[in-house]
């Protein structure tokens, strides 16, 4: 057991809920990382986990990642993130996820799931069948639909911020632009960089997916291990984690790092470091891509896609704001990025505790303590 509480408490951990129901065979586990500024929202991932062990650093560390995300992005939520141990493939039922909506339920709010690898929107809409806890779901049922557009939109306006430091210009105009990845928010973010004038070089393992925007946006094709050393102003990771690493860093001709993949730097310390030594603007991923979880962040308070665009634009100012503590500082920009993130957490934590009376434990004010 101290294995389980020494992980939390370095990583700051509130709660972490082992879910098990026999009937259904659910193997689940809930972390939610950090409530300070609002209930926990963060995905649930599906996985055939080979040890438990690696579930639970799994939903640890990934619920640590949407605190910050959701800090940054100026949200009023928390981070939190489920795993299911299973094979998405031939596991799924509807009761199994009736079950794992169960245990949302019971924890009344503090932690609010939505769709993550190896989860659909229809897993969610079982979910939801027994919990309200619950985002990610269809736009039928008032939900915000797929996210892939407003992430894009996000990480267009984050890429526009950071040539807007690194080269001075306020258009894409000319540019070389070397996508990886275009897929779902590869695509939508291949559209915008068109529309505003970029030249577009792209990969992916799917044929048909790059045939779609060679056709709609001509770009040019690369291979796949071919994109790193890619005579490109800026790399857009928008496919797989850890790809900034000691291998490819040295590789990079760009000026520019910016792109939807999470977790890009396989290692967040040293990783940033090469990047920053070598002259690359980097912007830190968990900002940029924030717009995905906007989006679900509006369907708690009554989906409007018109404002939830507008939020995923204002990653422009946010990026900014990161270079320029970077900047003033001389950190990393990964750095400054988690600076800004906890200095929030902080900040929201101390007025709690200064203008409001506690919580007594039926949920009402308890002006006595
Ligand atoms: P996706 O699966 O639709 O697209 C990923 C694409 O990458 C696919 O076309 C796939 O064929 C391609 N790919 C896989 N391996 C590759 C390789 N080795 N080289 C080149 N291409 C490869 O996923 P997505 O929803 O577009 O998400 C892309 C990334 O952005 C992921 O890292 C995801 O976690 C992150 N992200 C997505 C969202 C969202 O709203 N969908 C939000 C935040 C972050």
């Amino acid at each position: 057991m101290s294995i389980i509480f020494d992980s939390m408490n370095k990583k700051g951990h509130e709660e972490v809920v082992f879910c098990h129901e026999k009937d259904t065979d659910l193997k689940a586990i809930i972390a939610i990382h950090n409530t300070t500024i609002g209930p926990a929202l963060g995905g649930c991932r599906m996985w055939n986990y080979p040890t438990e062990e690696e579930a639970l650093t799994d939903v640890l560390r990934l619920s640590r990642g949407m605190s910050y995300k959701a800090a940054i992005a100026g949200l009023n939520l928390g981070g939190g993130k489920a795993v299911i141990i299973g094979n998405a493939k031939t596991d799924k039922t509807e009761t199994l996820f009736r079950s794992f909506g169960r245990f949302v339920e019971g924890l009344s709010g503090r932690y609010i799931t939505a769709e993550d690898v190896g989860t659909s929107v229809k897993d969610m809409e079982w979910v939801r069948m027994e919990t309200k806890y619950v985002t990610g779901i269809s736009r039928a049922l008032g939900g915000s639909g797929d996210p892939s557009p407003i992430t894009a939109l996000g990480v267009f306006s984050g890429i526009k911020a950071t040539v807007k430091k690194q080269l001075g210009k306020d258009s894409l105009v000319g540019l070389k632009v070397g996508v990886q990845g275009v897929g779902h928010v590869g695509y939508y973010l291949c559209k915008n960089l068109a529309e505003d004038g970029a030249q577009l070089f792209v990969t992916d393992i799917d044929s048909d997916a790059l045939k779609r925007v060679v056709d709609e946006f001509s770009a040019d094709v690369i291979g796949v291990d071919d994109i790193y050393e890619a005579d490109v102003d800026i790399y857009a990771p928008c496919a797989l984690g850890a790809t900034l690493n000691d291998y490819t860093i040295p590789k990079l001709k760009c000026a520019i790092v910016a792109g939807a993949a999470n977790n890009q730097l396989e290692d967040e310390i040293r990783h940033a470091e090469m990047l920053k030594d070598r002259g690359i603007l980097y912007a830190p991923d968990y900002a940029i891509n924030a717009g995905g979880l906007i989006n679900v962040a509006n369907e708690i308070e009554g989906y409007n896609r018109e404002r939830a665009f507008s939020q995923a634009e204002g990653i422009y100012d946010l990026l900014m704001t990161i270079y320029a503590q970077a900047d003033k500082e001389g950190v990393t920009t990964h750095q400054a990025a988690s600076k800004v993130a906890e200095k929030r957490m902080k900040d929201v934590g101390l007025l709690k505790n200064v203008y409001l009376p506690k919580k007594n434990v039926m949920g009402k004010r308890d002006s006595s303590i």
